[in-house]
């Protein structure tokens, strides 16, 4: 292979950094973004265990990745929290080293439901950090949202076992739906303000075919920087990281200056914002498939290429062929050409398969 390690792009000249998990396609919320209970219901057809890729599997890809350039694994699903023994597999992943011998970004996205029971065995097994969904603080707010009667108190337990077991800075995830939890903005932002954890606002995607997205039902970012501005006053912050998907804002002091003890807020835009140009980021469905895009209607089988015992070597090109043929920029594109989303998301994969 001609490529030196770590120097992969793809044709819009974008490396290879992140590798997303699915460790699971289920899970034990049925939030209506997401996993829409008239879908998701007792007779969905859920991979067979001997579908998924096994701990080994995954460990044996995310060597490779991490060999062509990944730095940072997230865990996710589903519910990665249900997957038996996760932290197994957590123990496994947190061995590797990029080619320069630098540990990985190892993190977790959750819905935070078993974190008061898991927190430290997560923290023990070489986990980093967590990123929380968290849609409302209102509790009957929260348990529609998840609409399986959840209470977010269980949630804000979670939280504070994480805290504790020092799986830190915590990211606090909030999908905003128009009409449905954008009346929690503002009580979000004030429980987080000064909390040392990060909160972040993701706008309503198209994403899937399952959840009946509607454009009218996304609260623009803009929006939500107004509305907490106009009550706490905000100032803008550079990107921590190249490829970051949030726009951070910071929590302002009296002289206009970022009040670094009161923390700051993201903005996730990804509908009325793309950031196609510089996504460095690929996934790992849980029974092996690799999506080079939140939005792709296909991914290529790599659990086959595993289970026909293909060589390290093999696996590298196979990694290489398909990144440096990736082309992918669905928001760019739905940028060019809104629409609602019937006709074009009928084929496109589940977030709870691929990973958010
Ligand atoms: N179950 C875990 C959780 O909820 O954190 C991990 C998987 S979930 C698919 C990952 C993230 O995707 C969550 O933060 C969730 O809120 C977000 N998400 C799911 N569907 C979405 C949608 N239609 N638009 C925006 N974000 C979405
Ligand atoms: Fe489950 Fe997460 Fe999807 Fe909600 S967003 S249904 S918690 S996978
Ligand atoms: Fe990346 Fe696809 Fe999202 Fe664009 S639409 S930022 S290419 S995942």
């Amino acid at each position: 292979m001609a490529t030196p390690p770590g120097l992969l792009v793809d044709t819009r000249g974008r490396p290879l950094r992140d590798l997303r998990i699915s460790v699971t396609d289920r899970c034990n919320f049925r939030c209506s973004y997401c996993m829409p209970k008239e879908t998701f219901g007792q007779d969905y057809p859920y991979l067979a265990h001997s579908a998924l890729l096994t701990f080994e599997e995954i460990t044996r890809l995310a060597r490779q990745f991490v060999l062509q350039g990944v730095q940072k694994l997230r865990l996710t699903g589903g519910e990665p929290l249900l997957r038996k023994n996760i932290e197994t597999l957590i123990t496994q992943l947190s061995a590797l080293r990029t080619p320069g011998g630098k540990a990985l970004d190892l993190t977790l996205t959750t819905n935070g439901s078993l974190l008061q029971r898991k927190a430290q065995l997560l923290k023990a097994a070489g986990l980093q950090r967590v990123t929380v969904s968290l849609d409302g603080l209102d509790d009957a707010v929260f348990r529609s949202m998840n609409d399986v009667d959840f209470p977010v108190a269980d949630v804000l337990a979670g939280l504070q076992a994480a805290c504790d077991a020092g799986l830190g800075p915590i990211k606090i995830n909030m999908v905003v739906k128009r009409g449905t939890n954008d009346q929690e903005i503002l009580p979000m932002a004030r429980h987080f303000r000064g909390s040392g954890m990060v909160l972040r606002f993701i706008e309503y995607m198209d994403v899937g075919a399952t959840n009946g997205w509607r454009m009218n039902e996304v609260l623009p970012s803009a929006e939500v920087v107004r509305r907490i501005h106009s009550e706490m006053p905000l100032v803008p912050l550079e990107a921590s990281a190249p490829g970051e998907t949030a726009e951070r804002w910071g929590y302002a002091d009296g002289n206009g200056r970022h009040d670094v003890a009161a923390g700051e807020i993201g903005v996730i835009s990804s509908v009325t914002q793309a950031f196609c140009g510089t996504c460095n980021r690929a996934r790992l469905s849980t029974e092996g498939q690799l999506f080079l895009c939140l939005f792709a209607s296909r991914g290529y089988d790599l659990k086959t290429l595993l289970r026909n015992t293909a060589s390290d070597d093999q696996l590298a090109s196979a990694l290489a062929y398909i990144w440096q043929a990736r082309n992918d920029r669905y928001s760019e594109l739905r940028s060019l050409q809104p629409q609602d989303s019937a006709e074009s998301s009928a084929r496109r994969v589940e977030m709870s398969y691929i990973g958010g």
